[in-house]
């Protein structure tokens, strides 16, 4: 295929977990759309789709449920009924309990390698998308009338002209600096070591995070009665954790932990990311906008990453079909600035949010470690303020697109 051009409504430049929901998301409206993917899922290396575990809130539940695909999601993740908010060496601790919500379950869990099939399998049966993996999006070009992209896969070059091009391509969008836009980045010093290990005590639906001096530690229910765990250690002992054999590992941990789920055993295969807060200047540049990771790329103490970008894809979608812009153009400058204009105020709260997590239950500093503890505890004691986290966690804070309160599309 050389230098063959190919025309399409929407190009979706990354087709990880946000990229590959959008192209699902859109598929009622019958757009010609093209999902490009630099990495295949089948030689184990797909970067997106890995071991992690995601915590899926209600509003991405609702999403699925409307895209018909919850069925499948369900069946491969783990409800949580509690979560129970913890500090290392303090007094006190919170929870959050799904009955007191109203609520079948406050989130699901789900291993990201599993979503990914879930997700693929679904995006082979869908018409209107081509899949070109691998392949990479080397260069864009952005004009009034259409956006070209042009990618490079094992075949050689090829340039696909579309209205709307979407960057879905993570944290380090190679795309959002191609559109021009900047972004502020701020690395937190840590990295988050993820896997997963066998607890001796039922965990019985229940999440755990518990802070400590190194950061935060998420224990999270998985399949087979085990336990997910993304533990949050400076960059500094980053290497020695991971360079530690399974024993070593496990008594660690457990230290850090405790004894809540009795002793921990069996841990299996271990991954480190860097954290890094990262938040682009703006969402949109001429016919061409930013969802997920590309737009903001959150620290996972609120495990909010992903549904944040489920709604960015959400909001885009309710803006591509909403009757009063033009429907046949959907990189049209209205589509846009009503999709930039609407996810602006989700983004930021949870971005402030999240951080401000990280500074409270990670500081040293007297005066925060008091604040943090009447925080825990006082968080607590007022309903009305942990509905509000609950809330936030679950998605279901401010003006929610049409997908995100489980109306389908069209
Ligand atoms: C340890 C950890 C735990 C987390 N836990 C949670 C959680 O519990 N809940 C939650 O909501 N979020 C969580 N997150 C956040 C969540 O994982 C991310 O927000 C989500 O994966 C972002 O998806 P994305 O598709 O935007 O980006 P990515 O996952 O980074 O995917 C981008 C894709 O684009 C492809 N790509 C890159 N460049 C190109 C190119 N030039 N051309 C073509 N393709 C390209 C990549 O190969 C990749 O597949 C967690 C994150 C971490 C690190």
């Amino acid at each position: 295929m050389d230098s063959e051009q190919v025309d399409y409504d929407i190009v979706i430049a990354g087709g990880g977990m946000i990229g590959t929901s959008l192209a699902l998301a859109l598929a009622p409206l019958g757009l010609r759309v093209a999902v490009v993917e630099a990495v295949a899922r089948k030689d184990g290396q797909q970067p997106s789709f890995d071991d992690r575990s995601t915590a899926l809130s209600r509003s991405t539940q609702r999403m699925f449920e409307a895209m018909g695909l919850w069925d499948e999601v369900v069946a491969a993740s783990t409800p949580i009924a509690d979560i129970h908010v913890s500090d290392k060496g303090r007094f006190g601790f919170s929870h959050i309990d799904a009955e007191e919500q109203g609520v079948e379950a406050l989130g699901y869990v789900v291993i990201n390698r599993v979503l990914g099939a879930v997700l693929q399998s679904r995006l082979l049966r869908t018409s209107g998308v081509d899949v070109q993996c691998p392949a990479r999006i080397e260069s864009i070009e952005l004009g009034p009338d259409n956006a070209t992209a042009t990618l490079r896969s094992g075949d050689g070059e090829q340039t696909l002209t579309c209205k709307l091009l979407v960057a879905a391509d993570g944290a380090n969008s190679a795309v959002r600096e191609m559109m021009g836009i900047a972004a502020t980045k701020r690395e937190y010093g840590q990295r988050a070591v993820i896997g997963n290990l066998l607890p001796e005590k039922n965990i019985d639906n229940r999440a755990f995070e518990r802070f400590t001096e190194q950061g935060p530690l998420a224990i999270l229910p998985v399949a087979d009665g085990r336990a997910g765990f993304i533990w949050t250690v400076s960059e500094d002992d980053a290497d020695r954790v991971l360079k530690l054999d399974d024993a070593e590992f496990l008594a660690e941990i457990q230290a850090e932990f405790g004894y809540r789920l009795g002793k921990f055993s069996r841990v299996g295969k271990r991954a480190a990311y860097p954290l890094i807060l990262s938040k682009a200047l703006r969402l949109t540049a001429t016919r061409s906008v930013l969802v997920g990771n590309s737009a903001h790329g959150l620290h996972p103490v609120s495990a909010q990453g992903f549904n944040l970008g489920m709604r960015d894809v959400a909001a885009l979608c309710d803006c591509i079909a909403d009757p009063h812009t033009n429907r046949s153009d959907p990189g049209d400058a209205a589509v846009l600035d009503r999709y930039a204009q609407w996810r602006r105020s989700d983004q930021q709260k949870l971005v402030h949010f999240t951080d401000n997590l990280v500074r409270l239950f990670g500081s040293t500093r007297p005066g925060l470690r008091t604040l943090r503890n009447i925080g825990m505890i006082g968080f607590d004691l007022v309903p009305g303020v942990r509905s509000l986290f609950a809330k936030h966690t679950m998605g279901l804070a401010g003006e929610l697109p049409r997908l995100s309160r489980g109306v389908p599309i069209r």
